[in-house]
C-alpha cells in the first residue's frame, strides 16, 4: 500500500522541526506516545480506504494539536456571567488580594502553624483565627474545620452521639448534592426527633419533645427555600430559653452566615453571626466561602466548654484545615475589622454591591464590541436588564437588579449552540439561557477586556 508506506516513522516525526519543538515543550515520553497513537489511527483509516497519502504530511500538526489539548489544565478559570455571585459549581467566593498573598506566602515558606513563637513550644493551628473570630462574632471561643458540612457533622456528633437532636420539620433541609440533614444526623450517630409541621412549629412542640434522650436542639437556616403563607417558627431567642430551661445546648446552623449586615449594601437582612450568638445559641456554624468571601471552611463559634469538646473529638483531625486556607482565612477575617472598606477589598461584597447603573453602563460599552465579535459567527448582541442572585444559600428567592448582554441567533437552538461555543473557549464564558437568548449578566465582570479577550478566540 502506497499510502501506508508514505507514513513517517516515529523517529522521523521526532526529528522534524515541529517534533523537536514539541519534545522541548512536552517532554519526549508524551510526544512519542502521541505520535504512535496518531500513526496507528492513520494506518486504520488508510486500511478502511477513507484516506490516502496526504495523511502523512498532517501527522506532526495533528500530534501538536493533541498535545496542546492534553496540556490544557482541566481546572481553569472561567468568566462567571451567570448572574449568581456565589456559584457553588464555579467555586463560590473569589478571594481578596490580601488573602491570596497570605496563601502564597503559606505555600512557599515554613510558618508557625502549630508553633508558639512567644514561648517556643507547641501551639495550635486554630489559635491564628480564634481571636479574630471571637472579636467579630462576640463568641466566647471558636474553632474551624474543612467546610460547614463538617462543622455541622462534628457539632452533632460531639453534642448528641447516641442521643436525640430535636429539629423542626420545616428545617430538614437538603442543600445540593448529598447534604441532607437527616442523613448527616445518622452519620453523626444522632437520632432525629422531628417536631412541628412543614409550615408551623411552636414552642410547645420543642418543649414536649425534650426528655432524657435529648442531646441538643438544632435550628437550621432554610438557606435555599422559603416557606410562605400560614407559617410559624420559633425565633432563636425563644428557642434558646427553652434549651436553657431544659439544660440542653442549642446549635444554630446559619449556612451562609454573614459577618456584616447586608442592608449596608441594599440587600435584605440575613441574620449575622454576631446576632445568632447574641440570641443565645450555644454553638453557631457557618461557611467560609459563602457570604464571608473567603476560602472553603466551616466555622464553629460559641461556648468555650463546647468548643473544647469539639477540639477533643477525634473527628476534628479528619476535618481540620490546611495551612494555606488558614492563612487566607486570617487575612480575610482581618478585612472585616474595617467594614467601611469591605466592598473595595472583598470581591464577593464588591460584586454584590455593584449598582445596576454602573453595570448597565458597562453593558452599553460592551454591546457593540461583543456584537462585532459575534456577528461573523451568525449571532448578535444587545443590552438587557437582568436579575442577579447571591447564590450558595443566601436570600434564596431574592434577586438584585442587574444588567447584561442578550445574545441571539437564528433558529430555536441558537442559545444552546452559542452557549456550547462560549463554554469551549480557552477562557470559557458561562452565561444562562432565558427566554430564547443567552444572557451574560455583567455583575461579576471586573474588566471589559476580560470578556473581549475571551471572545477573540472564537
Ligand atoms: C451551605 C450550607 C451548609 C453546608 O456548607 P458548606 O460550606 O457548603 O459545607 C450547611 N448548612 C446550611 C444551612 C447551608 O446553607
Amino acid at each position: 500500500m502506497q499510502a501506508l508506506r508514505a507514513l513517517p516513522s516515529v523517529d522521523q516525526v521526532l526529528l522534524s522541526a515541529i517534533g523537536q519543538e514539541l519534545v522541548e515543550r512536552h517532554g519526549r515520553a508524551l510526544v512519542v506516545a502521541a505520535v504512535r497513537a496518531r500513526l496507528e489511527a492513520a494506518r486504520a483509516t488508510i486500511r478502511e480506504g477513507v484516506a490516502g497519502a496526504e495523511l502523512a504530511a498532517d501527522i506532526p500538526l495533528l500530534v501538536a494539536g493533541d498535545l496542546a489539548r492534553a496540556a490544557r489544565p482541566k481546572l481553569r478559570p472561567v468568566l462567571n456571567l451567570t448572574g449568581t455571585v456565589l456559584h457553588t459549581n464555579l467555586g463560590r467566593a473569589i478571594l481578596a488580594d490580601a488573602a491570596i498573598e497570605a496563601a502564597m506566602a503559606a505555600m512557599a515558606n515554613p510558618l508557625a502553624l502549630e508553633f508558639d513563637l512567644d514561648g517556643g513550644g507547641r501551639g495550635q493551628r486554630d489559635d491564628h483565627l480564634r481571636g479574630l473570630l471571637c472579636e467579630l462574632t462576640g463568641a466566647e471561643d471558636a474553632t474551624v474545620v474543612n467546610n460547614n458540612a463538617a462543622a455541622v457533622l462534628i457539632a452533632l456528633n460531639t453534642l448528641g452521639q447516641g442521643r436525640e437532636a430535636i429539629v423542626s420539620r420545616g428545617e430538614l433541609i437538603e442543600i445540593g448534592g448529598a447534604f441532607r440533614m437527616p442523613d448527616i444526623m445518622t452519620r453523626a450517630g444522632v437520632r432525629l426527633h422531628e417536631v412541628g409541621t412543614t409550615n408551623r412549629t411552636h414552642p410547645r412542640d420543642y418543649e414536649g419533645a425534650i426528655g432524657p434522650e435529648t442531646g441538643l436542639i438544632l435550628k437550621v437556616h432554610t438557606s435555599n427555600y422559603r416557606i410562605e403563607g400560614f407559617t410559624a417558627e420559633v425565633p432563636a431567642p425563644r428557642l434558646a430559653q427553652i434549651a436553657r430551661a431544659a439544660g440542653v445546648p442549642l446549635l444554630n446552623d446559619l449556612g451562609s452566615g454573614s459577618l456584616v449586615d447586608l442592608a449596608r449594601f441594599g440587600l435584605r437582612r440575613e441574620p449575622t453571626v454576631a446576632e445568632a450568638v447574641a440570641e443565645g445559641a450555644d454553638l453557631v456554624t457557618f461557611s467560609g466561602d459563602k457570604l464571608l468571601g473567603g476560602p472553603q471552611a466551616g466555622f464553629l463559634v460559641g461556648r468555650r466548654d463546647l468548643i473544647a469538646a469539639i477540639n477533643r473529638n477525634p473527628l476534628k483531625r479528619a476535618v481540620r484545615l490546611d495551612k494555606i486556607r488558614i492563612a487566607a482565612l486570617e487575612a480575610t477575617l482581618r478585612l472585616y475589622r474595617d467594614p467601611d472598606r469591605l466592598t473595595e477589598r472583598l470581591p464577593t461584597l464588591r460584586h454584590l454591591a455593584r449598582p445596576q447603573a454602573e453595570i448597565a453602563a458597562q453593558a452599553a460599552r460592551l454591546a457593540p464590541r461583543v456584537d462585532a465579535a459575534l456577528a461573523p459567527h451568525g449571532f448578535r448582541a444587545g443590552v438587557c436588564d437582568c436579575a442577579s442572585q447571591i447564590g450558595s444559600g443566601a436570600l434564596p428567592v431574592d434577586t438584585i437588579p442587574s444588567a447584561g448582554l442578550r445574545l441571539t441567533g437564528a433558529g430555536g437552538d441558537a442559545p444552546d449552540r452559542l452557549s456550547a461555543r462560549l463554554r469551549a473557549l480557552p477562557v470559557p464564558v458561562i452565561g444562562h439561557i432565558h427566554d430564547g437568548a443567552l444572557i451574560l449578566d455583567l455583575r461579576c465582570l471586573d474588566a471589559d477586556e476580560a470578556l473581549i479577550g475571551a471572545l477573540a478566540a472564537l
